[in-house]
């Protein structure tokens, strides 16, 4: 990186899903879904510099991710060059910590966070409006970034309500060996056309408020996920536990994750799934969550890691 250059760092967050409804395929192909989305404090973190020109990215680990064109971060900084006209360029480095294509939106949370770490470094100005226009042309799970908290997702998931902070849950994660494809999965689902949405205590929940309805949560991607990678069903019981109020897949898979009221049962669980790579952390409140790039200075006494 450049001595004096304009450069910024966030913070990326990902996200579970603590419910998950397919409603049916629709006639452009995608599918209808209906979720309820929680940011979760495990984080990439994204550092961004000023350049006169070109965009460049360095992936660390190398080779986790892709680092050229194909990257969500270099196609949100593409994309925003080209709905804004800038010439400017940037040097991106992006540290990923959080398991990749695992149902936790890393992807999805890098770009948001370059959308918004670029146009304030680049001086864009785009509104939260274009913001969320260009994030769901990057992916469905990418406007949830921008909300963060908890929130209802409709459509492909990317029409978002924000909702009211859930109380401070812990969750345990217990990532998969290898990448789940959510293009595979919902191909595997042969879902039946778009039929209109049952009632449902989570949608009622979401409208009214009050205690969530914990026992009528749902993931409907679990037994096509399950059919093709037996060992989520035996991750799903290494973390079941009579302290764990939820215990499911997130979104397409293949991580499993168990909701637990406090840090110290999460902890607990945690520790008797030594050996599978458990991680532990917080569900975010929206202002925790909120991607907010971290000028200059500051940026340099932070650890690179994406470690909390
Ligand atoms: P979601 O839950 O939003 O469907 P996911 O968490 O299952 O996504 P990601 O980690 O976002 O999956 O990765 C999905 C795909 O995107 C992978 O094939 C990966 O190679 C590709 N990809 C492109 N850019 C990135 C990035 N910056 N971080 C992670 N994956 C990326």
């Amino acid at each position: 990186m450049t001595a004096g250059a304009k450069r910024s760092l966030v913070r990326c967050p990902a996200k579970v899903n603590l419910h998950l409804e397919v409603l049916g395929r629709r006639g452009d192909g995608y599918h209808e879904v209906r979720t309820l989305l929680a940011a979760v404090g495990v984080w990439d973190t994204l550092i961004c510099e000023a350049a006169d020109e070109g965009v460049t990215l360095e992936v660390e680990p190398a080779g986790v991710v892709p680092a050229g064109e194909d990257n969500l971060v270099v196609r949100a900084a593409r994309e925003l060059q080209r709905r804004s006209g800038t010439r400017l360029g940037a040097r991106l480095i992006l540290h990923k910590r959080i398991p990749v294509a695992g149902g936790m939106g890393g992807g999805s949370s890098n770009a948001a966070a370059a959308l918004v770490a670029l146009n304030h470094l680049w001086g864009v100005g785009a509104g939260s409006a274009e913001l969320h226009a260009m994030a769901s042309g990057l992916g469905a799970d990418v406007p949830f970034f921008l909300v963060g908290g908890t929130a209802w997702g409709t459509g492909r998931g990317d029409e978002l309500q924000a909702l009211p902070d859930l109380p401070p849950w812990w969750v345990v994660l217990l990532p998969a060996q290898g990448p789940v494809s959510t293009a595979q999965v919902y191909a595997s689902l042969n879902a039946p056309p778009l039929r209109p949405a049952l009632p449902s205590p989570i949608y009622d929940w979401v409208r009214q408020g009050g205690e969530l309805p914990l026992g009528s949560c749902r993931n409907d991607l679990e037994p096509a996920v399950m059919a093709r990678f037996p060992d989520v069903r035996e991750r799903l019981e290494a973390l079941s536990s009579e302290r764990s109020r939820l215990a499911m897949l997130s979104g397409s898979g293949g991580t499993v994750f168990a909701l637990f009221a406090d840090e110290t049962g999460a902890r607990a669980c945690a520790g008797r799934c030594a050996g599978r790579g458990a991680l532990v952390a917080p569900l975010l409140t929206r202002e925790a969550s909120r991607l907010r790039p971290l000028p200059g200075e500051e940026t340099w006494k932070l650890p690179m890691s994406g470690s909390p």
